[in-house]
C-alpha cells in the first residue's frame, strides 16, 4: 500500500546528498493467496526494488506491507527475519547467488538452520529430499555449485526458497540469466511447484512473452509506477494502457490472441532521478494529450479487475 522506496544519489567531494532516484514511487497492489502475479517491466522500472521491498530485504521509504493480513512494515529484526520463513526469494542470477565455497548441503540446510527446522539428520534427509523435488539427483548434495550448469545452479536456487515451506515466493527474473533453451525447463517446474505446494508467487520478469503461461494475473510497470494491472487473458485481450500496448506489440511470437498493431517508441526511459511531470510515461507516449503533461494519472479500476494509470481511461 502507497510502497516508496527512493535511493539517494550523492555527488562532489564530500558525497553531499544531491538528489534521489524514485525507484519505486506509490505502488499498491495485492497478491491473493494461491496466484501468480506477474511483474513486467524494463530494467530500472523498479520491479526488483518492489519484491525485495516486500520482504524487506530493502527498506520502503513510505508505505505498508500487508501480510496474511498482518503489518509487516514495523517488525523488528528478529520478527521479520522468522516472517521469513514464509517469504522467500529466488534470484536472478544463480551464478552470484550461490556461495561457491560452499557444498550445496550447507547451502540448503542454512535456511533450515535459521528457523530451527529439524535435527542434523533431519536437514540431511530435507536436503536430498528438495534436491529430488526440483529435478536433481539426492546424492548431488554433497557438490560445489560451479559443478552444476546454469540451470541445475537455480534448480539449487529454488530449492532454497522452497525448503522451508513457504507461502509466498518473490521470482526476481528466476531465468533472464539462463540461456533461452533452458528457460522453458525452469519455468515448467516453477508452475508444477507452484500447483504442487500451493505457493504463491510474485514473478517478475522483463519480458511479458515469460509471465504469459504462468501468471494469474500480470502488473506492467514504468519508472517506478504500476501502468497497468489485470487478469492474465484481460491483459493480452484487451491492454488499456499505451505503454502496455507497445509492450504486446514488442513481444516476437504473436499468437492469435494478441493484439499486434506495432507500436515503436520514441526516445529512452526518462531517469528516475528527474521523472517527467505529470504521466511518467508522456515523453515516450503516441497518444499524449496536454494534461498528460501536467496530472499525473491515478491508478484506478476501469473495469472488473482491470487496473490502469492513464488520462484516456478517466470518465469511462
Ligand atoms: Fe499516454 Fe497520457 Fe495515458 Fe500517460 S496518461 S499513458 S501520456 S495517454
Ligand atoms: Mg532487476
Amino acid at each position: 500500500k502507497g510502497l516508496k522506496k527512493y535511493f539517494p544519489v550523492t555527488g562532489g567531494i564530500f558525497s553531499r546528498k544531491v538528489g534521489e532516484v524514485k525507484a519505486v514511487n506509490d505502488v499498491s497492489f495485492e497478491v491473493y493467496e494461491g496466484e501468480v502475479l506477474g511483474i513486467v517491466g524494463e530494467s530500472g522500472c523498479g520491479k526488483s526494488t518492489t519484491g525485495k521491498a516486500l520482504l524487506r530485504l530493502i527498506e520502503p521509504t513510505e508505505g505498508e506491507v500487508i501480510f496474511n493480513g498482518e503489518n509487516i512494515t514495523k517488525l523488528d529484526r528478529e520478527a521479520m527475519r522468522l516472517k521469513r520463513r514464509d517469504m522467500q526469494i529466488i534470484f536472478q542470477d544463480p551464478y552470484a547467488s550461490l556461495n561457491p565455497r560452499h557444498k550445496v548441503e550447507k547451502i540448503l540446510s542454512e535456511p533450515l538452520l535459521i528457523h530451527g527446522i529439524g535435527d542434523k539428520e533431519e536437514r540431511k534427509r530435507k536436503v536430498r529430499e528438495i534436491l529430488e523435488i526440483v529435478g536433481l539427483p539426492g546424492e548431488h548434495a554433497s557438490r560445489y555449485p560451479h559443478q552444476f550448469s546454469g540451470g541445475q545452479r537455480q534448480r539449487i536456487g529454488i530449492a532454497r526458497a522452497l525448503i522451508v515451506n513457504p507461502k509466498l515466493i518473490v521470482c526476481d527474473e528466476p531465468v533472464s540469466a539462463l540461456d533461452v533453451s533452458i528457460q522453458s525447463q525452469i519455468l515448467n517446474l516453477m508452475e508444477d511447484l507452484q500447483g504442487q505446494f500451493g505457493l504463491t508467487y510474485l514473478f517478475i520478469a522483463h519480458d511479458l512473452s515469460v509471465v504469459k503461461h504462468i501468471s494469474h494475473r500480470i502488473g506492467v510497470m514504468y519508472l517506478g509506477k504500476m501502468a497497468e494491472l489485470a487478469p492474465n487473458e484481460d491483459l493480452y485481450s484487451n491492454p488499456l494502457h499505451p505503454y502496455t500496448k507497445s509492450l504486446l506489440s514488442a513481444v516476437p511470437n504473436p499468437d492469435p490472441d494478441l493484439k499486434t498493431d506495432r507500436v515503436i517508441l520514441e526516445g529512452d526511459v526518462p531517469s528516475p532521478s528527474n521523472p517527467p511531470s505529470g504521466c511518467a510515461f508522456h515523453t515516450r507516449c503516441p497518444e499524449c494529450m496536454d494534461i498528460c503533461k501536467e496530472v499525473d494519472p491515478e491508478f484506478k479500476e476501469f473495469s472488473d479487475n482491470h487496473f490502469v494509470a492513464c488520462h484516456l481511461f478517466n470518465d469511462k
